[in-house]
């Protein structure tokens, strides 16, 4: 059932609130529910930098590669999918700012210039193009130096500069994880808008004495969605009249509203953000491709082609077909047709704009079924990981001796009908998104507008069908 309160913010399904649950309630709105989170994950982020400077370097047997590459990667699209965006909300990252806050009070202002999401496109693509070209999967040693880079990162512009620039405009994976969190069930939210009306603190966005507002800069009142949010709970916590809650939505019901959200603005007026869910949809397609052989094909093709001998130019060149050739010409010609059919007369840029959030659905399929494949079906190669790790450490195997033949949690037969499942419902999600959008566009021929995008959709589904068929490389495990 969808409730009354639909227009008050997303699409409520009844008032299910993750705070009114009995111990899931009590462990959120405890205050130090955050740090519970983020220190042990800070914990297991030293081991893993530990193991993979001096451990071993074969990515399977190590903690780093085998953490990082299967299991973190699986447990972020599984939360993004089941509550939100959980992954921000433990993020070990931003734990070490704490302590030292009291020594050094943040004096700068992030640039005007830097405030939008491009920089985090540029650093999302240039992961994801350093991931392939380094080969960082296989690399326990590279690996922890990405861990221990990204801690310095975070701790160093979050430390110095007002708010979390790092969150909001910088970090990969939190770009990454806004984009995922636009399809999650829940959402943090007002729980009565009276309230906030009658309310003087406003303590949600300006804090308290004890407790810090929101850093991202979305006031309570008039947040939206989930762009933005890293499920932090400060604002939950600085509330005085208990109104934020962590409630329940219909997932993706925000693509297609274009309502003014506090510290982000309008979708439909944000290209950057666009942008950024562009590379989110087709670089799920690109990170794919990096682990069939045709890949391999192609790239010693285009190495003759070109008459190099070194990969960069030529993952290079693949990179920039499929991030920025291939969308602007698929999608230009999916909008222009769009357009025509419709017989809309606005230009081309804002329809793209809007129409580039019905791809989220079908990015986060994709994505999901990757990193799924990979999760499970290297679910229990950290056992012998740790035994072996205990055993180094201690010189005694006091977890026993590793046993290196288990690997998936399911049949890999499983593992094939699981990503046709997600690519089928992303590919599904996305044409609901595109069809909302077309009968907003074109009230009373909405088919027109929306079959252009149906196909580009549908060509895409094809793709990742096709990607999925072919044999992927078991990266981090030992079948790879
Ligand atoms: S502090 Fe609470 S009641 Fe006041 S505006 Fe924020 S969410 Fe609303
Ligand atoms: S709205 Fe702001 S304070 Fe509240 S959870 Fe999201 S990021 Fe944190």
């Amino acid at each position: 059932m969808i409730g009354r309160n639909a227009t008050a913010s997303t699409r409520r399904i009844a008032s299910v609130d993750l705070l009114d649950w009995p111990l899931m309630g009590r462990f959120l709105r405890w205050r130090h529910a955050r740090a519970a989170l983020q220190v042990p994950l800070l914990l297991l982020a030293a081991l893993m930098v530990w193991d993979g400077l001096t451990g071993p370097q074969l990515a399977p047997k190590n903690l780093a590669t085998t953490l990082t590459w299967l299991h973190y990667r699986g447990f972020v699209v599984l939360a993004l999918l089941a509550f939100g965006n959980l992954f921000c909300m433990a993020c070990p990252f931003m734990w070490p700012r704490l302590p030292l806050e009291r020594l050094v009070r943040a004096r700068w202002v992030w640039p005007a210039r830097l405030r939008s999401k491009w920089l985090g496109i540029l650093l999302l693509a240039a992961f994801l193009f350093a991931y392939e070209l380094f080969d960082l999967w296989a690399s326990p040693w590279w690996t922890a130096w990405v861990i221990v880079g990204y801690f310095a990162a975070a701790l160093v512009v979050n430390l110095f500069f007002q708010g979390a620039p790092f969150c909001k405009y910088i970090c990969p994976i939190g770009q990454f994880n806004f984009v995922g969190s636009l399809v999650s069930p829940f959402e943090v939210a007002v729980r009565d808008y009276g309230t906030c009306t009658a309310c003087v603190s406003k303590a949600c966005f300006r804090g308290q004495e004890s407790q810090r507002g929101c850093e991202l800069w979305l006031f309570q009142e008039k947040k939206f969605g989930n762009m933005d949010c890293t499920f932090c709970l400060d604002c939950i916590h600085a509330c005085p009249h208990d109104n934020v809650g962590l409630r329940l939505r219909l997932p993706g019901s925000e693509l297609w509203e274009n309502r003014l959200r506090s510290g982000v603005g309008r979708l439909w007026r944000r290209p950057d953000v666009a942008a950024l869910v562009v590379l989110f949809a087709f670089g799920a397609l690109l990170n794919a491709f990096g682990m069939v052989s045709p890949v391999y094909a192609l790239e010693a093709w285009l190495a003759r082609l070109l008459g190099v001998t070194t990969e960069w130019p030529v993952l290079g060149l693949i990179f920039f077909a499929a991030l920025v050739v291939e969308p602007a010409l698929l999608m230009g010609g999916a909008g222009w047709l769009s357009r025509r059919l419709s017989g809309h007369t606005e230009p081309l840029l804002p329809l793209l704009v809007r129409y580039a959030y019905a791809l989220v659905p079908f990015g986060m399929g994709v994505w999901a079924a990757h990193y799924l494949f990979h999760f499970l079906s290297g679910f229990w190669g950290a056992v012998p990981v740790v035994q072996n790790l205990v055993w180094d450490m201690m010189g005694v195997p006091l977890l026993g001796r590793p046993n290196w033949g288990l690997g998936p949690l399911v049949p890999l037969a499983w593992l094939d009908m699981l990503e046709v499942g997600f690519i089928g419902l992303g590919t599904w999600g996305s044409w609901l998104v595109a069809y909302r959008l077309a009968s907003q566009d074109a009230p009373t021929r909405p088919w027109r507008a929306f079959l252009p995008w149906a196909a580009l959709v549908g060509l895409l589904a094809l793709t990742a069908l096709w990607l999925m068929s072919q044999p992927m490389e078991m990266r981090g495990t030992f079948l790879g």
